[in-house]
């Protein structure tokens, strides 16, 4: 039976429902060998992710998700195997906490002078010590009554264009690269089909990207083959995963189903390899 690797993720310490512990636990029982976990700015799972992963024979690959912006979109960078303990990613990933905790007042006052009476302090106590997103505003919003539906939340204030969005400090994708490369790790296109144009997907590739997410939950078939040509074509990395955050909706139904095989993972590795070598 194929070796099934599911490369993004999330936990407590971004926006997902379940601890890096539970969540391994859940890998597991689903049949996934080996996984990345990529919290959004924050690589603060690890090493214990990794240590929690022994005991399950589960390998854990260190992960992040950026946010970069092109074009006023709101593009995500997944950055795999870095080196969780290089103190200018980690000083990089608070600067974007902090600024996410700013973008999330900032919200919450809009939300205010809309007649949501919103508190800071609910949607803080939501995202406890992880990176505090859009996502703890919406659930936030529900628990206290103030929409019916986490996607209502989106639809009605906080998604993109909406009378309560609030724009997040973005790095520009040639940053976003450099900052994983530098950390160690390799970069990867997340979920193009959500929002790429041939145009930004050229730009990214001319910016140092290794790879592309092939695989994801919002990608049609037709997604799939068009972005698995694009990886061959240009000598990229192929990737997948379920994108998993727990508790939305049908989300427990993609763990398991979204993965790539370990040969992909093994390429990914002989990159790194061979990257590490061609510096000495
Ligand atoms: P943030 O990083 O705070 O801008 O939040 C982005 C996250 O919010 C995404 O990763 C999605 O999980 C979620 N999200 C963004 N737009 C929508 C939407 N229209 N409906 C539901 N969830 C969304
Ligand atoms: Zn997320
Ligand atoms: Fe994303
Ligand atoms: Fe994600």
């Amino acid at each position: 039976m194929a070796v099934k690797a599911d490369m993004h993720m999330h936990t407590t310490f971004s926006d997902g429902l379940f601890s890096p512990y539970e969540l391994i636990k859940k890998c597991k029982q689903r049949g996934l060998s080996i996984i990345s976990i990529t919290d959004h700015d924050s690589v603060d799972s690890f090493p214990d992710a990794i240590e929690y992963g022994n005991e399950f024979g589960v390998e854990v690959i260190p992960g992040v998700e950026l946010s970069a912006l092109v074009d006023d979109k709101d593009v995500h960078i997944l950055g795999y195997f870095v080196d969780y303990t290089n103190p200018r990613l980690l000083e990089y990933l608070e600067f974007f906490r902090m600024e996410r905790v700013k973008r999330a007042e900032r919200i919450v006052a809009k939300l205010n002078s809309i007649n949501v009476p919103l508190k800071f302090e609910a949607v803080m106590e939501r995202a406890g010590k992880g990176a505090v997103g859009r996502p703890h505003i919406a659930s936030a919003m529900v628990e206290e009554g103030y929409i019916d539906s986490y996607h209502q939340a989106f639809e009605r204030f906080i998604g993109n264009g909406g009378p309560a969005y609030e724009k997040k400090f973005q790095l520009t994708i040639t940053d976003a690269i450099k900052l994983i490369s530098s950390s160690g790790g390799l970069s990867f296109l997340a979920h193009p089909g959500r929002y790429t144009t041939e145009e930004l997907l050229h730009h990214t590739i001319k910016s140092g990207l290794d790879g592309i997410e092939v695989i994801h939950p919002s990608h049609q078939p037709s997604h799939t083959a068009y972005y698995r040509g694009v990886v061959n074509e240009y000598f990229l990395l192929e990737s997948g995963g379920s994108d998993f955050h727990g508790g939305k909706k049908n989300d427990d139904e993609v763990l398991g189903n979204f993965y790539i095989e370990e040969d992909r993972v093994n390429m990914m590795k002989h990159r790194l390899f061979s990257n590490n070598s061609s510096h000495k």
